[in-house]
Protein backbone atom coordinates (compact mmCIF):
# COMPACT_ATOMS: atom_id res chain seq x y z
CA UNK A 1 0.00 0.00 0.00
CA UNK A 2 1.44 3.29 -0.75
CA UNK A 3 2.33 5.89 2.18
CA UNK A 4 0.06 8.96 1.88
CA UNK A 5 1.08 10.67 4.49
CA UNK A 6 1.94 14.00 5.02
CA UNK A 7 5.92 13.23 5.00
CA UNK A 8 5.67 10.35 1.93
CA UNK A 9 3.90 13.67 -0.30
CA UNK A 10 5.89 16.22 -1.81
CA UNK A 11 5.81 19.52 -0.48
CA UNK A 12 3.17 20.34 -2.80
CA UNK A 13 1.20 17.93 -5.10
CA UNK A 14 -1.67 20.52 -5.99
CA UNK A 15 -2.66 24.25 -6.02
CA UNK A 16 -5.38 25.24 -4.34
CA UNK A 17 -7.79 26.96 -6.54
CA UNK A 18 -7.29 24.08 -9.01
CA UNK A 19 -8.99 21.47 -7.25
CA UNK A 20 -12.43 19.79 -8.55
CA UNK A 21 -14.91 17.22 -8.14
CA UNK A 22 -12.37 15.52 -10.34
CA UNK A 23 -10.48 15.12 -7.34
CA UNK A 24 -12.29 13.64 -5.02
CA UNK A 25 -10.69 10.47 -3.56
CA UNK A 26 -7.13 11.74 -3.90
CA UNK A 27 -4.91 12.75 -1.26
CA UNK A 28 -2.97 15.72 -1.85
CA UNK A 29 -0.59 18.25 -0.16
CA UNK A 30 -1.36 21.73 -0.39
CA UNK A 31 0.67 24.71 1.00
CA UNK A 32 -0.66 28.35 1.39
CA UNK A 33 -1.63 30.98 3.50
CA UNK A 34 -4.52 30.65 6.19
CA UNK A 35 -7.43 32.86 5.17
CA UNK A 36 -10.84 33.04 6.93
CA UNK A 37 -11.53 30.06 9.44
CA UNK A 38 -15.08 29.00 10.69
CA UNK A 39 -14.34 27.12 14.50
CA UNK A 40 -16.90 24.67 15.18
CA UNK A 41 -16.29 23.77 19.14
CA UNK A 42 -12.51 23.55 20.21
CA UNK A 43 -11.69 20.73 17.69
CA UNK A 44 -13.22 21.52 14.30
CA UNK A 45 -12.41 24.42 12.06
CA UNK A 46 -12.80 25.48 8.53
CA UNK A 47 -9.99 26.88 6.86
CA UNK A 48 -9.47 28.97 3.88
CA UNK A 49 -6.37 27.49 2.59
CA UNK A 50 -5.18 30.77 -0.13
CA UNK A 51 -2.43 30.40 -2.59
CA UNK A 52 -2.03 31.83 -6.16
CA UNK A 53 -4.92 29.95 -7.65
CA UNK A 54 -7.68 30.84 -5.18
CA UNK A 55 -9.24 28.87 -1.90
CA UNK A 56 -9.77 25.64 -0.80
CA UNK A 57 -11.80 24.52 2.18
CA UNK A 58 -9.90 22.39 4.10
CA UNK A 59 -11.46 20.50 7.46
CA UNK A 60 -9.51 20.95 10.68
CA UNK A 61 -9.40 18.44 13.33
CA UNK A 62 -7.99 18.83 16.35
CA UNK A 63 -6.47 21.60 18.10
CA UNK A 64 -4.39 23.79 16.06
CA UNK A 65 -3.93 27.15 16.76
CA UNK A 66 -4.33 28.44 13.12
CA UNK A 67 -4.24 32.36 12.66
CA UNK A 68 -4.69 34.58 10.07
CA UNK A 69 -2.24 34.27 7.26
CA UNK A 70 0.29 31.69 9.25
CA UNK A 71 1.62 29.92 6.38
CA UNK A 72 1.18 26.33 6.09
CA UNK A 73 1.12 22.79 4.71
CA UNK A 74 -2.35 20.40 4.56
CA UNK A 75 -2.32 16.95 3.71
CA UNK A 76 -6.04 15.70 3.32
CA UNK A 77 -8.34 13.64 1.04
CA UNK A 78 -10.21 15.89 -1.15
CA UNK A 79 -14.34 14.85 -0.66
CA UNK A 80 -17.63 16.04 -1.90
CA UNK A 81 -19.16 18.60 0.24
CA UNK A 82 -21.72 17.63 2.24
CA UNK A 83 -25.30 18.49 0.49
CA UNK A 84 -26.47 22.04 1.35
CA UNK A 85 -22.94 23.39 1.77
CA UNK A 86 -21.79 23.78 -1.82
CA UNK A 87 -20.56 27.28 -2.16
CA UNK A 88 -21.24 28.05 -6.04
CA UNK A 89 -18.83 31.01 -6.02
CA UNK A 90 -16.04 29.34 -5.25
CA UNK A 91 -14.57 27.29 -8.14
CA UNK A 92 -13.50 24.79 -5.61
CA UNK A 93 -16.82 25.10 -3.74
CA UNK A 94 -17.70 21.66 -4.51
CA UNK A 95 -15.48 20.45 -2.74
CA UNK A 96 -13.12 20.08 0.32
CA UNK A 97 -10.28 18.81 1.75
CA UNK A 98 -10.63 16.49 4.75
CA UNK A 99 -8.86 14.31 7.14
CA UNK A 100 -6.40 16.76 7.57
CA UNK A 101 -2.35 16.53 8.97
CA UNK A 102 -1.31 20.37 9.21
CA UNK A 103 2.44 21.65 9.54
CA UNK A 104 2.88 25.61 10.26
CA UNK A 105 5.40 26.42 8.08
CA UNK A 106 5.41 30.31 9.49
CA UNK A 107 3.32 31.96 11.78
CA UNK A 108 2.20 35.41 11.33
CA UNK A 109 1.89 38.69 12.97
CA UNK A 110 -2.61 39.78 12.16
CA UNK A 111 -1.95 41.34 9.20
CA UNK A 112 -2.18 45.31 8.72
CA UNK A 113 -5.27 44.89 6.79
CA UNK A 114 -7.40 41.95 5.67
CA UNK A 115 -6.51 40.46 2.74
CA UNK A 116 -9.98 39.79 1.78
CA UNK A 117 -10.76 42.49 -0.70
CA UNK A 118 -14.28 43.03 0.57
CA UNK A 119 -12.51 45.86 3.13
CA UNK A 120 -11.18 48.71 1.64
CA UNK A 121 -7.62 49.98 2.52
CA UNK A 122 -6.03 53.16 2.42
CA UNK A 123 -3.58 53.77 -0.59
CA UNK A 124 -0.46 53.97 1.89
CA UNK A 125 -1.38 51.36 3.84
CA UNK A 126 -1.42 49.48 1.32
CA UNK A 127 1.98 50.68 -0.22
CA UNK A 128 3.59 50.57 2.79
CA UNK A 129 2.49 46.37 3.28
CA UNK A 130 2.74 45.44 -0.51
CA UNK A 131 4.23 42.37 0.08
CA UNK A 132 0.37 41.61 1.90
CA UNK A 133 -1.46 43.69 -0.48
CA UNK A 134 0.16 41.71 -3.30
CA UNK A 135 -1.46 38.14 -2.07
CA UNK A 136 -4.84 40.11 -2.67
CA UNK A 137 -6.82 38.62 -5.81
CA UNK A 138 -6.56 42.36 -7.69
CA UNK A 139 -3.15 42.84 -7.55
CA UNK A 140 -2.83 38.84 -8.22
CA UNK A 141 -4.97 39.16 -11.63
CA UNK A 142 -3.51 42.78 -12.41
CA UNK A 143 0.60 40.98 -11.86
CA UNK A 144 -0.35 38.03 -13.99
CA UNK A 145 -2.34 40.27 -17.12
CA UNK A 146 0.83 42.18 -17.20
CA UNK A 147 2.96 39.77 -17.33
CA UNK A 148 0.71 38.02 -20.32
CA UNK A 149 1.05 41.60 -22.02
CA UNK A 150 4.78 41.69 -21.64
CA UNK A 151 5.30 38.13 -23.41
CA UNK A 152 2.72 38.76 -26.33
CA UNK A 153 4.27 42.24 -26.53
CA UNK A 154 7.84 40.39 -26.96
CA UNK A 155 6.80 37.73 -29.27
CA UNK A 156 4.83 39.95 -31.73
CA UNK A 157 7.54 42.19 -31.79
CA UNK A 158 10.15 39.77 -32.26
CA UNK A 159 7.62 37.61 -34.93
CA UNK A 160 8.19 41.13 -37.06
CA UNK A 161 12.47 40.69 -36.80
CA UNK A 162 12.44 42.97 -34.14
CA UNK A 163 15.64 42.54 -32.14
CA UNK A 164 15.80 43.35 -28.33
CA UNK A 165 18.01 45.57 -27.24
CA UNK A 166 19.35 46.80 -23.59
CA UNK A 167 20.45 50.50 -23.85
CA UNK A 168 22.17 51.93 -20.66
CA UNK A 169 20.75 53.34 -17.86
CA UNK A 170 23.57 55.85 -16.87
CA UNK A 171 23.61 58.50 -19.34
CA UNK A 172 24.03 61.73 -20.63
CA UNK A 173 20.88 64.03 -20.69
CA UNK A 174 18.25 62.93 -23.49
CA UNK A 175 16.41 65.69 -25.48
CA UNK A 176 12.78 64.68 -24.28
CA UNK A 177 12.37 67.90 -22.74
CA UNK A 178 11.38 66.65 -19.24
CA UNK A 179 13.24 67.00 -16.27
CA UNK A 180 16.42 64.32 -15.57
CA UNK A 181 16.85 62.33 -12.65
CA UNK A 182 20.90 62.73 -12.39
CA UNK A 183 23.14 60.46 -10.78
CA UNK A 184 26.45 61.78 -9.17
CA UNK A 185 29.71 60.15 -11.06
CA UNK A 186 31.79 58.94 -7.99
CA UNK A 187 35.44 58.65 -10.07
CA UNK A 188 34.42 61.91 -12.18
CA UNK A 189 33.46 64.46 -9.12
CA UNK A 190 30.74 67.29 -10.28
CA UNK A 191 29.81 65.27 -13.06
CA UNK A 192 26.62 63.48 -13.31
CA UNK A 193 24.63 61.03 -14.89
CA UNK A 194 21.27 61.21 -16.83
CA UNK A 195 19.06 58.46 -16.12
CA UNK A 196 17.33 58.07 -19.02
CA UNK A 197 14.00 59.54 -20.08
CA UNK A 198 13.63 57.17 -23.14
CA UNK A 199 16.22 55.42 -25.09
CA UNK A 200 15.46 57.69 -27.80
CA UNK A 201 19.20 58.56 -29.31
CA UNK A 202 20.07 54.93 -28.59
CA UNK A 203 17.75 53.52 -30.39
CA UNK A 204 18.43 55.81 -33.26
CA UNK A 205 22.52 55.10 -33.05
CA UNK A 206 21.15 51.31 -33.25
CA UNK A 207 19.99 51.88 -36.47
CA UNK A 208 23.01 53.89 -38.35
CA UNK A 209 24.78 50.42 -36.50
CA UNK A 210 22.44 48.43 -38.81
CA UNK A 211 20.55 46.99 -36.51
CA UNK A 212 17.54 47.38 -38.60
CA UNK A 213 14.62 46.53 -35.95
CA UNK A 214 15.20 47.65 -32.74
CA UNK A 215 12.73 46.58 -29.84
CA UNK A 216 12.94 46.92 -25.69
CA UNK A 217 10.48 46.90 -22.89
CA UNK A 218 12.39 50.11 -21.64
CA UNK A 219 12.69 51.21 -18.08
CA UNK A 220 12.27 55.43 -18.76
CA UNK A 221 12.60 58.04 -16.18
CA UNK A 222 11.22 61.53 -15.83
CA UNK A 223 11.12 63.93 -12.68
CA UNK A 224 7.70 65.10 -13.30
CA UNK A 225 4.86 65.70 -10.98
CA UNK A 226 3.09 62.38 -10.68
CA UNK A 227 -0.80 61.74 -11.71
CA UNK A 228 -3.19 59.28 -11.50
CA UNK A 229 -1.70 58.00 -15.48
CA UNK A 230 2.09 58.77 -14.39
CA UNK A 231 4.85 58.03 -12.16
CA UNK A 232 8.42 58.65 -11.48
CA UNK A 233 9.47 55.33 -13.36
CA UNK A 234 7.74 53.60 -16.46
CA UNK A 235 7.84 51.12 -19.04
CA UNK A 236 7.69 51.54 -22.46
CA UNK A 237 6.92 49.34 -25.87
CA UNK A 238 10.14 51.44 -27.55
CA UNK A 239 10.97 50.46 -31.35
CA UNK A 240 13.07 51.82 -34.09
CA UNK A 241 13.02 50.15 -37.82
CA UNK A 242 14.64 51.71 -40.17
CA UNK A 243 13.76 52.03 -44.16
CA UNK A 244 10.45 52.12 -42.49
CA UNK A 245 7.44 54.68 -43.33
CA UNK A 246 5.08 56.37 -40.91
CA UNK A 247 2.57 53.34 -42.49
CA UNK A 248 5.18 50.32 -41.51
CA UNK A 249 6.14 51.52 -37.88
CA UNK A 250 1.58 52.03 -36.89
CA UNK A 251 1.23 48.77 -38.86
CA UNK A 252 4.13 46.87 -36.33
CA UNK A 253 2.68 48.80 -32.78
CA UNK A 254 -0.77 47.62 -34.28
CA UNK A 255 0.33 44.01 -34.48
CA UNK A 256 1.95 44.62 -30.59
CA UNK A 257 -0.94 46.28 -29.36
CA UNK A 258 -3.25 43.70 -30.75
CA UNK A 259 -1.25 41.00 -29.22
CA UNK A 260 -1.56 42.37 -26.16
CA UNK A 261 -5.49 42.77 -26.07
CA UNK A 262 -5.34 39.25 -27.00
CA UNK A 263 -3.71 38.26 -24.46
CA UNK A 264 -5.50 40.60 -21.63
CA UNK A 265 -9.16 39.48 -23.04
CA UNK A 266 -8.88 37.43 -25.96
CA UNK A 267 -10.32 39.35 -28.84
CA UNK A 268 -7.66 40.63 -31.24
CA UNK A 269 -7.51 44.00 -32.72
CA UNK A 270 -7.62 43.73 -36.34
CA UNK A 271 -7.24 47.85 -37.49
CA UNK A 272 -6.91 50.59 -35.73
CA UNK A 273 -8.50 53.67 -37.24
CA UNK A 274 -6.69 56.49 -38.24
CA UNK A 275 -7.89 60.63 -37.36
CA UNK A 276 -5.75 63.79 -38.31
CA UNK A 277 -4.76 65.92 -35.08
CA UNK A 278 -6.56 69.05 -36.64
CA UNK A 279 -9.91 66.60 -37.15
CA UNK A 280 -9.14 65.43 -33.36
CA UNK A 281 -8.76 69.13 -31.93
CA UNK A 282 -12.06 70.12 -33.81
CA UNK A 283 -14.68 67.11 -33.35
CA UNK A 284 -13.24 66.47 -29.95
CA UNK A 285 -11.08 69.65 -28.55
CA UNK A 286 -8.44 66.87 -27.71
CA UNK A 287 -5.33 65.24 -29.25
CA UNK A 288 -6.35 62.52 -27.41
CA UNK A 289 -10.19 62.16 -27.77
CA UNK A 290 -12.26 59.65 -26.04
CA UNK A 291 -14.15 58.00 -28.81
CA UNK A 292 -16.51 55.84 -26.81
CA UNK A 293 -18.78 58.57 -26.91
CA UNK A 294 -20.62 61.38 -28.84
CA UNK A 295 -21.11 64.82 -27.66
CA UNK A 296 -18.44 65.93 -30.26
CA UNK A 297 -17.67 69.90 -31.03
CA UNK A 298 -20.10 71.28 -33.75
CA UNK A 299 -18.98 74.02 -35.77
CA UNK A 300 -21.37 77.58 -35.26
CA UNK A 301 -19.08 80.09 -36.85
CA UNK A 302 -20.69 80.56 -39.54
CA UNK A 303 -23.97 80.18 -38.19
CA UNK A 304 -23.13 83.54 -36.48
CA UNK A 305 -21.36 85.10 -38.81
CA UNK A 306 -23.24 88.44 -39.14
CA UNK A 307 -24.65 87.99 -35.48
CA UNK A 308 -26.07 91.09 -33.35
CA UNK A 309 -25.20 89.44 -30.01
CA UNK A 310 -21.60 90.66 -29.05
CA UNK A 311 -20.70 87.39 -27.57
CA UNK A 312 -20.64 85.32 -30.22
CA UNK A 313 -18.86 87.84 -32.41
CA UNK A 314 -15.34 85.77 -32.59
CA UNK A 315 -13.58 84.18 -34.60
CA UNK A 316 -15.14 80.86 -33.70
CA UNK A 317 -18.31 79.79 -31.99
CA UNK A 318 -18.63 75.73 -31.41
CA UNK A 319 -21.17 73.81 -29.32
CA UNK A 320 -22.04 70.41 -28.16
CA UNK A 321 -25.08 68.61 -27.41
CA UNK A 322 -25.99 67.31 -24.05
CA UNK A 323 -28.68 64.46 -24.49
CA UNK A 324 -31.71 64.59 -22.17
CA UNK A 325 -29.82 66.76 -19.98
CA UNK A 326 -32.62 69.71 -20.49
CA UNK A 327 -33.72 69.08 -16.67
CA UNK A 328 -29.85 70.72 -15.39
CA UNK A 329 -30.86 72.97 -12.39
CA UNK A 330 -29.97 76.32 -12.20
CA UNK A 331 -27.09 75.25 -9.50
CA UNK A 332 -25.74 72.88 -11.56
CA UNK A 333 -25.31 75.45 -14.78
CA UNK A 334 -23.59 77.90 -12.67
CA UNK A 335 -21.39 75.33 -11.45
CA UNK A 336 -20.44 74.23 -15.02
CA UNK A 337 -20.67 77.91 -15.66
CA UNK A 338 -17.01 78.23 -13.49
CA UNK A 339 -15.52 75.17 -14.77
CA UNK A 340 -15.39 76.62 -18.35
CA UNK A 341 -13.99 79.60 -16.82
CA UNK A 342 -11.61 77.44 -14.87
CA UNK A 343 -10.85 76.11 -17.79
CA UNK A 344 -10.13 79.31 -19.72
CA UNK A 345 -13.57 80.22 -21.35
CA UNK A 346 -14.78 84.01 -21.23
CA UNK A 347 -18.45 82.37 -20.38
CA UNK A 348 -20.87 79.74 -21.70
CA UNK A 349 -23.88 79.77 -22.87
CA UNK A 350 -26.41 77.11 -22.52
CA UNK A 351 -29.63 76.44 -24.08
CA UNK A 352 -32.32 74.00 -23.52
CA UNK A 353 -34.68 72.63 -25.99
CA UNK A 354 -38.11 72.53 -24.91
CA UNK A 355 -41.04 70.22 -25.68
CA UNK A 356 -42.07 71.74 -29.58
CA UNK A 357 -38.25 72.36 -30.51
CA UNK A 358 -38.00 75.70 -28.74
CA UNK A 359 -34.92 76.79 -27.44
CA UNK A 360 -35.20 78.70 -23.97
CA UNK A 361 -32.19 80.50 -22.86
CA UNK A 362 -31.03 83.61 -20.95
CA UNK A 363 -29.78 84.66 -24.13
CA UNK A 364 -32.27 83.67 -26.58
CA UNK A 365 -33.65 86.93 -26.72
CA UNK A 366 -30.42 88.34 -28.61
CA UNK A 367 -30.19 85.91 -31.43
CA UNK A 368 -32.54 85.95 -34.48
CA UNK A 369 -34.89 83.13 -35.51
CA UNK A 370 -32.29 81.93 -38.24
CA UNK A 371 -29.24 81.54 -35.78
CA UNK A 372 -31.91 80.07 -33.27
CA UNK A 373 -32.62 77.44 -36.09
CA UNK A 374 -29.21 77.33 -37.27
CA UNK A 375 -27.86 75.86 -33.85
CA UNK A 376 -30.52 73.40 -33.62
CA UNK A 377 -30.15 71.93 -36.90
CA UNK A 378 -25.97 72.48 -36.58
CA UNK A 379 -26.63 70.48 -33.44
CA UNK A 380 -29.53 68.19 -34.39
CA UNK A 381 -31.10 68.57 -31.37
CA UNK A 382 -34.13 67.14 -29.94
CA UNK A 383 -36.76 68.23 -27.27
CA UNK A 384 -34.70 67.59 -23.53
CA UNK A 385 -31.14 68.18 -24.68
CA UNK A 386 -28.93 70.70 -23.11
CA UNK A 387 -26.98 72.46 -25.58
CA UNK A 388 -23.39 74.52 -24.47
CA UNK A 389 -21.92 76.96 -26.62
CA UNK A 390 -18.70 78.33 -25.78
CA UNK A 391 -17.34 81.82 -28.42
CA UNK A 392 -13.71 82.44 -28.20
CA UNK A 393 -10.10 82.07 -30.38
CA UNK A 394 -10.46 78.91 -31.50
CA UNK A 395 -7.91 77.15 -29.74
CA UNK A 396 -9.50 78.26 -26.57
CA UNK A 397 -13.05 76.77 -27.78
CA UNK A 398 -12.14 73.21 -28.53
CA UNK A 399 -10.05 73.80 -25.20
CA UNK A 400 -12.95 74.36 -23.10
CA UNK A 401 -15.91 72.38 -24.86
CA UNK A 402 -13.27 69.18 -25.33
CA UNK A 403 -12.88 69.35 -21.54
CA UNK A 404 -16.56 69.83 -20.51
CA UNK A 405 -17.41 67.06 -22.91
CA UNK A 406 -15.37 64.64 -21.07
CA UNK A 407 -16.40 65.94 -17.70
CA UNK A 408 -20.22 65.38 -18.55
CA UNK A 409 -19.70 62.57 -21.03
CA UNK A 410 -16.69 60.33 -20.19
CA UNK A 411 -18.17 56.81 -19.27
CA UNK A 412 -15.76 54.68 -16.95
CA UNK A 413 -12.54 53.08 -17.92
CA UNK A 414 -13.90 49.56 -18.45
CA UNK A 415 -16.80 50.59 -20.48
CA UNK A 416 -17.37 50.82 -23.57
CA UNK A 417 -15.16 48.51 -25.28
CA UNK A 418 -11.29 49.57 -26.15
CA UNK A 419 -11.24 52.43 -28.65
CA UNK A 420 -7.47 52.41 -29.94
CA UNK A 421 -7.25 55.72 -32.53
CA UNK A 422 -3.80 56.85 -34.38
CA UNK A 423 -3.75 60.83 -33.88
CA UNK A 424 -1.64 61.64 -37.12
CA UNK A 425 -0.49 64.87 -38.63
CA UNK A 426 0.50 66.66 -35.31
CA UNK A 427 1.97 69.72 -36.29
CA UNK A 428 5.74 69.69 -36.16
CA UNK A 429 5.64 72.77 -33.67
CA UNK A 430 3.46 73.43 -30.38
CA UNK A 431 3.63 77.52 -30.44
CA UNK A 432 6.54 79.80 -30.67
CA UNK A 433 8.44 81.12 -27.59
CA UNK A 434 8.50 84.96 -26.57
CA UNK A 435 11.67 85.04 -28.98
CA UNK A 436 9.00 83.79 -31.62
CA UNK A 437 11.46 80.63 -32.07
CA UNK A 438 8.73 77.64 -32.47
CA UNK A 439 8.35 75.22 -29.80
CA UNK A 440 8.89 71.65 -30.63
CA UNK A 441 5.95 69.70 -30.37
CA UNK A 442 7.49 66.09 -30.21
CA UNK A 443 11.24 66.62 -30.21
CA UNK A 444 14.05 68.01 -32.44
CA UNK A 445 14.64 64.73 -34.77
CA UNK A 446 11.10 64.76 -36.01
CA UNK A 447 10.87 64.70 -39.76
CA UNK A 448 8.44 67.47 -40.89
CA UNK A 449 5.60 66.46 -43.92
CA UNK A 450 6.99 66.12 -47.15
CA UNK A 451 3.93 68.22 -48.02
CA UNK A 452 5.53 71.26 -46.01
CA UNK A 453 8.87 71.03 -46.17
CA UNK A 454 8.46 75.18 -48.33
CA UNK A 455 6.91 76.48 -44.97
CA UNK A 456 10.04 76.22 -43.27
CA UNK A 457 11.88 78.51 -45.22
CA UNK A 458 9.22 81.19 -44.59
CA UNK A 459 9.51 84.01 -42.14
CA UNK A 460 5.86 83.97 -41.12
CA UNK A 461 4.83 82.74 -37.64
CA UNK A 462 1.81 81.43 -38.98
CA UNK A 463 3.38 79.25 -41.38
CA UNK A 464 6.05 77.70 -38.95
CA UNK A 465 2.83 77.05 -36.81
CA UNK A 466 0.78 75.15 -39.79
CA UNK A 467 4.06 72.97 -40.92
CA UNK A 468 2.63 69.35 -40.28
CA UNK A 469 5.14 66.59 -38.94
CA UNK A 470 5.45 62.27 -39.53
CA UNK A 471 4.95 62.26 -35.91
CA UNK A 472 1.83 60.00 -34.31
CA UNK A 473 0.13 59.02 -31.35
CA UNK A 474 -1.69 55.82 -29.94
CA UNK A 475 -4.58 57.09 -27.60
CA UNK A 476 -7.48 54.33 -26.46
CA UNK A 477 -10.09 55.74 -24.44
CA UNK A 478 -9.18 58.96 -24.34
CA UNK A 479 -5.41 58.15 -22.58
CA UNK A 480 -2.42 58.87 -24.98
CA UNK A 481 -0.40 55.09 -25.13
CA UNK A 482 2.20 56.80 -26.47
CA UNK A 483 3.50 58.82 -29.48
CA UNK A 484 6.50 58.66 -31.95
CA UNK A 485 7.74 60.01 -35.41
CA UNK A 486 10.02 59.43 -38.76
CA UNK A 487 13.12 60.99 -37.73
CA UNK A 488 15.29 63.16 -39.55
CA UNK A 489 18.57 61.20 -41.08
CA UNK A 490 19.61 64.07 -42.93
CA UNK A 491 22.06 66.76 -41.98
CA UNK A 492 20.35 69.67 -44.05
CA UNK A 493 17.32 69.25 -42.95
CA UNK A 494 18.26 68.47 -39.11
CA UNK A 495 20.43 71.79 -39.19
CA UNK A 496 17.15 73.80 -40.61
CA UNK A 497 14.96 72.48 -37.71
CA UNK A 498 17.77 73.51 -34.97
CA UNK A 499 18.34 76.68 -36.48
CA UNK A 500 14.20 77.03 -36.37
CA UNK A 501 14.30 75.66 -32.77
CA UNK A 502 17.28 78.55 -31.88
CA UNK A 503 19.92 75.74 -31.08
CA UNK A 504 23.17 77.37 -32.22
CA UNK A 505 25.25 74.69 -33.70
CA UNK A 506 27.81 74.56 -30.89
CA UNK A 507 24.64 73.61 -28.81
CA UNK A 508 24.22 71.30 -30.89
CA UNK A 509 27.16 69.19 -30.82
CA UNK A 510 27.11 69.79 -27.18
CA UNK A 511 23.53 68.68 -26.33
CA UNK A 512 23.70 65.54 -29.22
CA UNK A 513 26.97 65.64 -30.87
CA UNK A 514 27.66 61.37 -30.77
CA UNK A 515 23.95 61.59 -32.69
CA UNK A 516 24.72 63.98 -35.20
CA UNK A 517 28.18 62.80 -35.42
CA UNK A 518 27.20 59.17 -36.57
CA UNK A 519 24.76 60.61 -39.07
CA UNK A 520 27.41 61.49 -41.49
CA UNK A 521 28.67 57.99 -41.21
CA UNK A 522 25.90 56.73 -43.15
CA UNK A 523 22.35 56.89 -41.77
CA UNK A 524 19.01 54.75 -42.74
CA UNK A 525 16.11 56.43 -43.03
CA UNK A 526 14.49 55.30 -39.95
CA UNK A 527 10.76 55.81 -37.89
CA UNK A 528 9.49 54.62 -34.62
CA UNK A 529 7.51 54.62 -31.52
CA UNK A 530 7.36 54.00 -27.70
CA UNK A 531 3.36 53.32 -25.69
CA UNK A 532 3.30 53.01 -22.08
CA UNK A 533 3.02 49.57 -20.56
CA UNK A 534 1.84 50.56 -17.47
CA UNK A 535 -1.69 52.84 -19.16
CA UNK A 536 -2.13 49.79 -21.61
CA UNK A 537 -1.90 47.12 -18.45
CA UNK A 538 -4.21 49.32 -16.74
CA UNK A 539 -6.69 49.91 -19.25
CA UNK A 540 -6.94 46.39 -20.03
CA UNK A 541 -7.26 45.66 -16.52
CA UNK A 542 -10.15 47.79 -15.95
CA UNK A 543 -8.19 50.08 -13.52
CA UNK A 544 -8.29 54.04 -13.07
CA UNK A 545 -4.57 54.09 -11.78
CA UNK A 546 -1.64 52.81 -13.20
CA UNK A 547 -0.42 52.35 -9.41
CA UNK A 548 -2.52 49.38 -9.34
CA UNK A 549 -0.71 47.55 -11.96
CA UNK A 550 2.74 47.98 -10.95
CA UNK A 551 3.97 45.79 -7.96
CA UNK A 552 5.95 48.17 -6.11
CA UNK A 553 4.76 51.98 -7.51
CA UNK A 554 5.26 55.28 -5.58
CA UNK A 555 2.80 57.39 -4.04
CA UNK A 556 1.34 60.75 -5.45
CA UNK A 557 4.13 62.43 -3.96
CA UNK A 558 6.95 60.34 -5.19
CA UNK A 559 7.65 58.47 -1.53
CA UNK A 560 7.89 54.56 -1.30
CA UNK A 561 6.03 54.26 1.90
CA UNK A 562 7.48 50.15 1.93
CA UNK A 563 11.57 51.46 1.55
CA UNK A 564 10.80 54.89 2.94
CA UNK A 565 12.69 56.13 -0.28
CA UNK A 566 13.99 58.84 -1.25
CA UNK A 567 16.39 58.85 2.02
CA UNK A 568 19.44 61.26 2.61
CA UNK A 569 22.41 59.67 2.63
CA UNK A 570 25.33 58.93 5.23
CA UNK A 571 28.03 61.61 5.18
CA UNK A 572 30.73 59.75 4.28
CA UNK A 573 28.87 58.66 1.14
CA UNK A 574 28.34 61.97 0.31
CA UNK A 575 31.79 63.18 0.99
CA UNK A 576 32.98 60.20 -1.72
CA UNK A 577 30.64 61.93 -4.37
CA UNK A 578 32.30 65.00 -3.44
CA UNK A 579 28.63 66.03 -2.73
CA UNK A 580 27.68 68.83 -0.16
CA UNK A 581 23.54 69.21 0.65
CA UNK A 582 22.23 72.50 1.18
CA UNK A 583 19.41 72.95 3.97
CA UNK A 584 15.89 72.19 3.17
CA UNK A 585 14.40 75.89 1.57
CA UNK A 586 12.15 77.08 3.73
N1 LIG B 1 11.10 58.62 -27.37
C1 LIG B 1 9.73 58.98 -27.56
C2 LIG B 1 8.99 58.97 -26.23
O1 LIG B 1 9.46 58.38 -25.28
C3 LIG B 1 9.00 58.03 -28.45
C4 LIG B 1 9.55 57.99 -29.83
O2 LIG B 1 9.55 59.02 -30.50
O3 LIG B 1 9.95 56.90 -30.25
O4 LIG B 1 7.90 59.51 -26.13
Amino acid sequence: MTDTSHSALPMRTDMCGELSANDVGRRVSLCGWVGRRREHGEHLAFVDLRDRTGYVQCVVDGAHDLRSEYVIRVTGTVRHRPEGTVNPNLSTGEIEVGDCEVEILSVAEPPPFPVDERIDTDETIRLRHRYVDLRRDRMQRNLRLRARVNSAIRRAMEEQDFVEIETPMLIASTPEGARDFVVPARLKPGSFYALPQSPQLFKQLCMVGGIDRYYQLARCLRDEDLRADRQFEFIQLDAEASFASQDDVLAFITHAVSAAVEAATGDTVSDIPRMTWLEAQERFGSDKPDVRFGMELVELTEVFAATGFNAFKAPCVKGIRVPGAADTTRNQLDALTDTAKRYGAKGLVWMKVEEGGTISSPVAKFLSEPELSGIAEALEAKAGDLLLLVADERDAVRHVLGLLRLELGRPPVNEGGFQFLWIVDFPLFEGLDESGSPIPAHHAFTMPHVDDMHLLDSTSGDDLLAVRSQSYDLVVNGWELGSGSVRIHRGDVQSKIFGLLGITPDEAQVKFGFLLDAFRYGAPPHAGFAFGIDRLVAILAGEENIREVIAFPKTQSGADPLTNAPTPLEPEQLAELGLRTLPPKA
